[in-house]
């Protein structure tokens, strides 16, 4: 596998369709996070300072993989499990973490470095989600994409392990993944989708990782326990359990919003399109009072400091609002884009900026 070709085609698939993938993902309803937590902070306290590492295993991370990938004790995983020996990675001449195994998958072990932050928590239900696909499979390989959404699959198990049983650690590893993102959907999918442009762009590791994480949420979201069994289960037809025919179908579930044939239309389809992306990102906006919240949105729309993306179709995907008016130095005061990128909608408001004089203030009430 070296040319980027190879490398869709080691994945029963092709460059057209993990392109349409992405563009699923820009525009439309690939969502990066379960669609079950909504709601939940992104900025919760991550400050805390976890046990040693080999407890953590056993609290969390263990019970939360045997929970969801063998309820029944059938494969004797857990006992497996336990087996995992935690390697400091200083020590393996490596410079990232890891899972090694022996033939057969005896003597299985993950490298990591352990400080006791949540990101390590992170980082250890991840190479856990290896070992698990390694055990459940018997060895044999997987595609990378595979073995990646299996791994983001166990940090995302471990989160749902965290929710019932430790609800601070949950609100901080919800914080992580949110972070995470900007590294697995900005940086890496940016690149990927570059690579993308030349089939014979050479191959590496890391574009592996903007579809995997997208199939790791897609999978969980669809929570049927069994598919994500099979996945780890499986070997080299792993592609066959993911379905990124379908996630590149994926649709923005919003309407279509027909074009607006007065001022008081597009204020009324404004408003109407920040109220439902507000819901679908699960804002809680139950705090203020409806009132209190029409009164900001109508503020903004009247002072033209509100602008709702729309995505190809005409349908809504984000929103924002922002402070000072129509000057450069805009600060925006709320952000959200629950079928879309923030990067997609930054720059189309910039265009539209630049293409638009601001007229003179509608009266839209
Ligand atoms: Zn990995």
């Amino acid at each position: 596998m070296h040319r980027i070709a190879d490398w869709a085609r080691h994945h029963q698939t092709d460059i057209k369709t993990v392109q349409t993938v992405l563009r699923a993902h820009q525009t439309s309803a690939l969502l990066t996070f379960p669609i079950q937590w909504n709601g939940i902070k992104k900025a919760g306290q991550t400050a805390h300072r976890l046990g040693t590492k080999d407890q953590v295993f056993l609290d969390y991370v263990i019970p939360a993989l045997c929970g969801a990938l063998d309820p029944h004790g059938v494969d004797h995983f857990e006992a497996r499990l336990r087996r995992t020996e935690i390697r400091d990675l200083a020590t393996t001449g490596y410079a990232t973490p890891h899972v090694d195994h022996t033939y057969f998958a005896e003597n299985l072990s993950i490298a990591m470095t352990w400080t006791g932050s949540i990101n390590d928590l992170l980082t250890l239900s991840h190479e856990a989600g290896h070992v698990a696909h390694i055990l459940l499979s018997k060895a044999v390989a997987m595609p990378p994409i595979g073995r990646e959404t299996c791994a983001f699959l166990a940090e995302l198990l471990v989160l749902h392990h965290l929710q019932d049983h430790a609800p601070d650690l949950f609100d901080a590893a919800c914080t992580i993944w949110h972070a995470e993102n900007d590294i697995y959907l900005r940086d890496d999918l940016n690149h990927l989708t570059q690579s993308l442009i030349d089939p014979d762009t050479p191959y590496e590791y890391r574009q592996n990782y903007p579809i995997a994480r997208l199939a790791a949420v897609h999978l969980f979201d669809a929570e049927d326990p069994s598919v994500i069994r099979d996945l780890f289960a499986s070997g080299p037809d792993a592609m066959t359990h993911i379905a990124l025919a379908q996630m590149a179908n994926a649709q923005n579930p919003l309407p279509v919003f027909p074009k607006a044939t007065s001022p008081a239309q597009e204020a009324y389809q404004s408003l109407g399109a920040m109220v439902l992306l507000d819901m679908a990102a699960g804002e809680d906006k139950a705090e203020s009072t409806i009132s209190a919240y029409y009164a900001e949105l109508l503020n903004h729309m009247q002072h033209q400091t509100a602008f709702v993306g729309l995505d190809a179709n005409n349908k809504p995907f984000g929103y924002t609002t922002w402070a000072n008016g129509q000057t450069k130095d805009r600060a925006s005061t709320h952000e959200t884009t629950p079928f879309g990128s923030a990067d997609t909608l930054r720059s189309i408001l910039k265009a539209h900026l630049e293409h638009h004089t601001p007229a003179k203030s509608e009266e839209v009430a």
